[in-house]
């Protein structure tokens, strides 16, 4: 799984530079290869949902700290658009401590979620608990690319 130290080292961004690098390869669907099952083994520890905003929200109201920070693949996309994901508890206070993300309230959480609102809502596991809200942009997303290439990651929260 991934854990917070990956996204405050920064090496996250290099297992998902791995897997788009990986689906710019290959063509649909799914080849059943030793790096396949690597890249699904990877993502299925994320336990990717997707969410609405009320669901979002829920997870910042209950979370015991909330930051902003600039989603953790954007800077892998030359031109990519502005977007924040919302990082809770653990995460964020150590996306804070290493400088990545800034501490919010929920209202600033909410607004930022709401800017981006055309974008599909994906809550992941770090660390082995639901800690991240990213807005995602499925052209760039590691989990829409998968899912592109017969890769089935996400699922709708009940
Ligand atoms: S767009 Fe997808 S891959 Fe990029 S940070 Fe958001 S959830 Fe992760």
């Amino acid at each position: 799984m991934a854990t917070i130290e990956e996204y405050t080292g920064g090496t996250i961004k290099k297992g998902i530079q791995r897997a788009l690098m990986y689906f710019d390869t290959i063509s649909s669907p799914e080849p059943d290869d030793e790096e396949s099952r690597h890249i699904r083994q990877k993502i299925d520890a994320f336990e990717p949902l997707i969410i609405t905003i009320e669901q979002a929200m829920e997870y910042i109201r209950e979370a015991e700290a909330i930051a902003l920070g600039e989603r953790v693949c954007r800077s892998l996309h030359t031109g990519s658009v502005c977007s924040e994901s919302v990082f809770l508890d653990g995460l964020a206070v150590e996306m804070v401590r290493a400088g990545k993300a800034r501490s919010a309230g929920v209202d600033e959480a909410r607004k930022s979620l709401e800017t981006c609102s055309v974008r599909p809502l994906i809550i992941s596991k770090v660390s082995g608990k639901h800690q991240e809200i990213c807005p995602s942009v499925p052209s760039e997303c590691v989990y829409w690319r998968a899912e592109n290439k017969g890769i089935r990651c996400l699922k709708r929260k009940a």
